[in-house]
C-alpha cells in the first residue's frame, strides 16, 4: 500500500534555558491512501507537536519524515476574520500566496454550493453557527487544493450535538473530496467514529502504543453517527479507553 506520510523514528525535544523536554520519542507513523488516520492521546502528549513537524512549523531534533502530497492544516479554533465577509474570508490564503485565480475561485464556487454556504458567502462569521463556521474553515483550508489534511482537534470547541453534526459534514468533505487526513484528538468515540485507523499515544515522551485498524459493520454508506451505532463500537470504544488509561505506563 502506498504511503502519503511516512514518519521514522522521530525524535522531537524542546529546550528551555536550564533544561530539555523530550516529547516524542521513537514515534513510528504511516498515513495509507484514502485512509482517514486518527492520533489519540491524552492533553499534552505531543499530538500537535507531530501536525507541526508535518507542517515543517518546527523541525525533528532526530528522525525521517516523509510527505508524498501537499499539506492543509486546520485548527482547533477557527481563526475567521471577523471583519472579511465568508467569501473573503476563504480566498484570504490564495490572496496571500498570490493564487486567487478564476479557477480557484470557480472551485471556490463548487465547494460553497455543495456545502451550502452559497447563500452566506456575503455575510460575516458572527451570523454562522460554531458548525458553518467550521466548514468555512475547511473550505478555506480545500481552496488551496491540499492532497493531506491534517486536523487538529477541529471539533473540541463546540458543544456535543454540534460536534457530533459538524464531524459528519467534515468526515463527509474528506471522503467526497478524495482527501487523506489525520485527525489528532482526545476523544475516544470521535477516533473510531471517524478514522479507518485509529494511532494511540503513550504518555509523554510520546511513541505510538498501539494502531487499531477500524473495521465495522455498516450496512450501506458509513458516516461518523452510523458508525457510532455499529456492534463492534463499543469494543473498540473499551479496548482505547484501556489503552489509554493514564494509571498504567
Ligand atoms: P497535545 O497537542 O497532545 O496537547 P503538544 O504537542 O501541544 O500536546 O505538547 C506536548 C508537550 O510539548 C507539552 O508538554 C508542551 O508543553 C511541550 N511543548 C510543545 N511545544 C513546545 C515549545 N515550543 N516549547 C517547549 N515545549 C513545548
Ligand atoms: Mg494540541
Amino acid at each position: 500500500m502506498t504511503h502519503i506520510i511516512e514518519m521514522k523514528n522521530v525524535y522531537k525535544s524542546f529546550y528551555t534555558e536550564s533544561s530539555e523536554i523530550l516529547v516524542l520519542k521513537d514515534l513510528n507513523l504511516t498515513l495509507k491512501k484514502g485512509k482517514i488516520l486518527a492520533i489519540l492521546g491524552p492533553s499534552g502528549s505531543g499530538k500537535s507537536t507531530i501536525l507541526n513537524l508535518l507542517t515543517s512549523l518546527i523541525q525533528p531534533t532526530s528522525g525521517e519524515i516523509m510527505i508524498n502530497g501537499k499539506i492543509g492544516y486546520m485548527f482547533q479554533r477557527d481563526h475567521l476574520l471577523e471583519w472579511r465577509n465568508i467569501m473573503d474570508n476563504i480566498t484570504i490564503g490564495l490572496e496571500i500566496q498570490k493564487k486567487l485565480d478564476k479557477e480557484s475561485l470557480k472551485k471556490i464556487e463548487r465547494l460553497l454550493k455543495t456545502y451550502d454556504l452559497w447563500e452566506f458567502r456575503n455575510g460575516f462569521p458572527k451570523e454562522l453557527s460554531g458548525g458553518m463556521r467550521q466548514r468555512v474553515a475547511l473550505i478555506r483550508t480545500l481552496a488551496t487544493n491540499p492532497d493531506i489534511l491534517l486536523l487538529d482537534e477541529p471539533f473540541s470547541a463546540l458543544d456535543y450535538q454540534t460536534r457530533l453534526l459538524v464531524s459528519e459534514d467534515i468526515y463527509k468533505i474528506i471522503k467526497n473530496e478524495h482527501k487523506e487526513a489525520i485527525l489528532v484528538t482526545h476523544d475516544i468515540a470521535e477516533a473510531i467514529s471517524m478514522a479507518d485507523e485509529v494511532a494511540v499515544l503513550s504518555m509523554r515522551p510520546a511513541a505510538i502504543k498501539n494502531i487499531y485498524e477500524i473495521k465495522l459493520t455498516i450496512e450501506g454508506e458509513k458516516t461518523p453517527l452510523i458508525a457510532r451505532k455499529s456492534p463492534e463500537f463499543k469494543d473498540y470504544f473499551d479496548d482505547l479507553w484501556k489503552e489509554l488509561d493514564i494509571n498504567d505506563k
